[in-house]
């Protein structure tokens, strides 16, 4: 079985996709992760961002792997840990541009699908129930209101411990100018733009814990 989950940056996808991969005992697939690993590859290796050909050709020859564990686990570049590295403003603030080259997509498909032959998944991303997983079983495009999705990754960062929340607010504010940039690109692009599939469930987090999302999931896949 494969449970697609989409939507914009912040809505909680990474979070409820451990928790119901948790809970049912299925593999995860972080795909924006990958987008981060040639990001951030691209970044490291002094290689223009602007040079497409340069790029999907990194994309190609890169080996991605993800090693399940505890909060998330970790992910590799070619055996090299990268998974603090993928998570800077500069990775966010470039890996949009990466993941709209035809190339990059190109080569990471293959290896998400993958991931399926042999596992039930819990796949997460802006293009699985539309590109990577059309057949998906279950489908869901998660959303919720930006300034909530700049509130909740800003705590996420702090680890949920804020003394005073007034200091965070000009970080909030980053945040917000940060993620709906990243979404006007993700979905005005020309392959793979961010847009909910036909069949999806839509689901507005905004006023529910991550249990009461991951349980609306998990009574889809029980229908
Ligand atoms: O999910 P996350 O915010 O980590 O994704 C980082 C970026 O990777 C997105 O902003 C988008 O540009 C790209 N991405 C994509 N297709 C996916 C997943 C992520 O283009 N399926």
């Amino acid at each position: 079985m494969i449970i697609a989950i989409d939507g914009p940056a912040g809505s909680g996808k990474s979070t409820i996709a451990r928790e119901l991969s948790r809970r049912l005992g299925f593999e995860k697939l972080d795909t924006g992760a990958m987008y981060r690993a040639v990001a951030f590859s691209a970044l490291d290796r002094g290689i223009d961002l602007d040079d497409e050909a340069a790029v999907d050709a990194l994309a190609s020859a890169i080996t991605i792997r993800f090693t399940p564990g505890e909060s998330g686990g970790s992910i590799t570049v070619d055996g090299r840990d990268v998974s603090r590295e993928i998570r800077t403003p500069l990775v966010d603030a470039n890996v949009s541009k990466v993941s709209a080259y035809p190339g990059v997509r190109t080569a990471m498909l293959e290896p998400q699908r993958a991931v399926a032959q042999y596992h039930d998944v819990v796949a997460e991303g802006r293009d699985i129930g539309t590109v990577v997983f059309p057949d998906a079983e279950v489908k869901v495009f998660l959303t919720a209101d930006p300034r909530v999705r700049a509130q909740r990754r800003v705590l996420q960062r702090h680890g949920g411990d804020v003394a005073d929340a007034h200091a965070l607010e000009s970080e909030v504010a980053e945040t917000l100018a940060s993620i709906e940039r990243r979404d006007a690109l993700d979905a005005s692009r020309d392959v793979a733009p961010l847009v909910a599939a036909p069949d999806a469930v839509q689901i507005d987090s905004t006023a529910f814990t991550i249990d009461e999302v991951t349980d609306q999931i998990a009574d889809l896949v029980a229908q």
